[in-house]
């Protein structure tokens, strides 16, 4: 899809331009990086305020908070993605569409958890080497629309642009700045139980795990994600046996980390803090030193040791209506310490990609960059390929990660948007299948999905129709995998590996 203008919601240009004043707009066209340089830029999705005065408050409440994430284990997450880069890990990604406040809420939190939890073990099971877990979750709440406008009860209303920005109700689409300060708070308190819980045992896998395979109608099928829940039961009875399951064995718990769209800019400053990198920050290695200096916005790494960070998430992607070479998102990518994703859609061409890999990621770090590819499943076989190849004469060593979700997106002939399970499971399988015919590697998945029994997307053993998706449909955004669907894809993503 083009991308679009949002919309202009104050009445007279004035406010148009004033807003740039309030994010300290740069008169600087060199190449030197800071967190508002991506102000000289031309952007997309641009959000326009008509209380500026309420967006200054807001900024400088948000520049004032504690970092939600740490540079430690940010960093801890970039060396885990360069293993899954180099082969050695899986990484699964995965989460609501658009995340609400309102999910910011013991039981939503908990499904999501354990959901992931759940899919990562028959990952693990399948794909035999570790899995990295990202949620998209604790700062999802930021949406660029493919129209700034929508139609309700036959007048043209501001598109729901996420929770941080505008309310989904119709009386709430004008943008409340104070929106901004609130996503700081509900993403907090959604890590801190997320934290809380993994520290209380959550992920404990001494505990038994409720599978629940009774939905799956089709008695092959069930037989054989039987079999995967037994191979992984005997699996973790065997280490308790043998004593492998003491308290240094990280059975206890898990890695989780958080991500989101790096969309409003403004809000994504305003957590940018230069902090002192961990010792295990790759400009420590000896090798790094001192190409250190010719690096674009990393010019003072080598001698203060300290980076810039984005600590409002350990992992933000660019998104694919907002990834334009000179545009204001890469610019404010190019100077984060933090691993970041870039959403590859239809419309890329291969130098277009190679160019934005050297842009954010000069020193070629390895597994610095994760590619997350959204083709389409009828699409991907004629455009995969070619990004596969570019890449690896650029010398740029990626995590390429299939997004099957947005290029399968389809309305039903009464206008309600959802993805068939066989669309998504296609799109994976054809990722797999190219990756490994071009002695390439599939790194892993993202998904949009929820711990809960919604019926937004079609098929899986369930057997979902369109006629079933009234039942449930719950999605502010675009259609989710539910609980079974998930862990069904999971199992099919895993049973590829052992077939
Ligand atoms: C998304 O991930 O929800 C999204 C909007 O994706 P894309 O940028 O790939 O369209
Ligand atoms: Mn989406």
């Amino acid at each position: 899809e083009e991308p679009i203008q949002p919309p202009k919601l104050s009445k007279s240009g004035e406010a148009a331009a004033e807003i740039k004043v309030t994010t300290k707009r740069q008169k600087n066209s060199s190449s030197e990086w800071t967190p508002s340089s991506w102000t000289t830029k031309p952007i997309k999705q641009e959000v326009v305020y008509n209380d500026l005065a309420k967006v200054q408050k807001a900024l400088a409440k948000l520049e004032q908070l504690p970092p939600i994430v740490t540079p430690t284990e940010i960093i801890k997450l970039r060396k885990s993605l360069r293993d899954v880069a180099l082969g050695k890990a899986f990484l699964l990604q995965g989460g609501d569409c658009a995340e609400l406040f309102d999910y910011c809420e013991e039981n939503a939190i908990e499904s999501k958890i354990k959901l992931l939890l759940q899919m990562s073990l028959v990952l693990i099971w399948g794909a035999n080497r570790p899995v990295v877990r990202i949620a998209r979750m604790a700062g999802q709440y930021a949406k660029p629309r493919s129209s700034p406008t929508e139609m309700h009860e036959g007048n043209e209303i501001p598109s729901f642009r996420g929770d941080i920005l505008n309310g989904y109700a119709v009386e709430d689409r004008t943008p409340d700045p104070a929106r901004l300060v609130s996503a700081y708070y509900h993403s907090a308190a959604t890590l801190n139980f997320i934290r809380a819980s993994l520290a209380s045992g959550i992920a404990d896998l001494h505990s038994p795990l409720d599978w629940e395979l009774g939905h799956v109608k089709d008695e092959k099928i069930r037989a054989q994600y039987t079999r995967i829940v037994d191979s992984i039961t005997e699996s973790l009875q065997f280490m308790r046996t043998v004593g492998a399951d003491s308290s240094a064995s990280g059975l206890e718990t898990v890695d989780l980390y958080t991500s989101h769209e790096g969309l409003l800019l403004e809000y994504e400053q305003s957590l940018t803090r230069r902090l002192k990198h961990p010792p295990s920050h790759p400009a420590f290695l000896p090798a790094r030193v001192s190409s250190d200096q010719q690096v674009n916005g990393h010019q003072e790494s080598a001698s203060d040791g300290k980076g810039w960070y984005n600590t409002s998430a350990h992992f933000l992607w660019i998104g694919d209506r907002t990834r334009q070479l000179t545009g204001a998102h890469v610019e404010y990518f190019r100077g984060l310490e933090n691993p970041i994703g870039i959403k590859v859609g239809p419309t890329m061409t291969s130098p277009e990609l190679i160019a934005l890999l050297d842009v954010v990621n000069p020193p070629k770090d390895i597994g610095k960059v994760t590619l997350i590819t959204r083709y389409g499943e009828h699409k991907i076989a004629s455009l995969l390929p070619d990004h596969i190849e570019a890449v690896k004469e650029s010398g740029h060593v990626v995590v390429w990660q299939c997004d099957p979700m947005h290029g399968n997106t389809k309305s039903t002939p009464s206008g309600v948007k959802t993805r068939q399970f066989s669309s998504i499971l296609s799109e994976v399988s054809s990722a797999l299948r190219i990756h490994r015919e071009q002695s390439s590697f599939l790194g892993g998945v993202h998904l949009e999905l929820t711990g809960d029994a919604v019926t937004e997307c079609v098929g899986g053993s369930e057997g979902l129709t369109e006629g079933d998706l009234s039942v449930n449909y719950t999605t502010y955004c675009d259609p989710r995998l539910n609980e079974k669907q998930s862990l069904e894809m999971a199992f099919l993503v895993a049973g590829h590996y052992r077939d």
